[in-house]
């Protein structure tokens, strides 16, 4: 009986191995080049992303390096995916659309709040000459700085911190995204756009539906624009 038992788990194990071999093949056989085009027609094209240098980012950055393994296959889906520590990493048309709305020049330099996986500073990456990312959560921060130097984007600086206060030292921005929700527009970034800057962030009730706000700084006037209602994770105050 025990051998049999034995005998047993050893097939079980054959199994498994085999089972996993598979799993690791299928997945080496996945064309992420190819989900990413498909991503770019069906999400993107068909909707209203035109700008060449958004698109461009979107069809280079590969979005599957950004999320745990176990997810990978659904990577370049139509939504937003989670990124563990109870966030989330953006559908890819809203990574795209904040994009495209900033009307970005290469030699631009962007704040973004909210760092999560590093996708969109590495979509920032593609278009501007410089990145500062900010992160509350220091885990994600950690795992982001190095997942970036690691895919080789060298003009993305990553810091652990409370992006409400933006990072002064660094600034002032010609554009600054954050992909976080705020209850309201924190003060030191209006401070801290340039003149003639841009801004894009999702402003409403905690946990509610909040409104993608475009906002610029004209003549030293913020103008503010509504452009889309939105969910996101919230922007929180402390580290915990
Ligand atoms: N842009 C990210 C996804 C953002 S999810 C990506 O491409 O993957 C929102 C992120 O904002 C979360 O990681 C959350 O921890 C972070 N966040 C929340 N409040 C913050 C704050 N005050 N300062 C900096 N980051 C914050």
């Amino acid at each position: 009986m025990r051998t049999l038992l034995k005998h047993r788990s050893g097939i079980k194990s054959i199994l498994v191995g085999i089972i996993s071999l598979f799993t690791v093949f299928a997945h080496s056989q996945i064309d992420h080049k190819q989900l990413r085009e498909n991503m770019i027609k069906e999400q993107l094209l068909a909707r209203d992303i035109s700008d060449p240098a958004t698109l461009k980012a979107m069809r280079i950055v590969p979005r599957h390096e950004f999320v745990p393994q176990d997810i990978q296959p659904y990577a370049y889906a139509d939504n937003a995916l989670p990124i563990g520590m109870e966030q989330t990493i953006s559908q890819p048309y809203i990574v795209a659309y904040m994009t495209q709305v900033l009307k970005l020049k290469d030699q631009d330099r962007v704040l973004e709040v909210g760092t999560g996986s590093g996708y969109q500073a590495a979509i920032l990456g593609q278009i501007v000459d410089s990145v500062y990312t900010i992160e509350i959560i220091e885990a994600l921060a950690f795992t982001a700085k190095n997942r970036l130097s690691a895919l080789g984007y060298n003009n993305i600086e990553v810091k652990t911190g409370d992006g409400y206060l933006g990072w002064p030292e660094k600034g002032p921005f010609d554009a600054i995204m954050v992909t976080a929700g705020a209850e309201e527009v924190p003060e030191p970034l209006l401070k801290q756009l340039k003149e003639g800057g841009r801004m894009i962030i999702p402003v409403g009730p905690h946990k509610g539906i909040r409104q993608l706000l475009l906002i610029s700084k004209k003549s030293g006037k913020i103008k503010t624009k509504e452009v889309m209602a939105v969910r996101f994770v919230p922007l929180t105050r402390t580290n915990n």
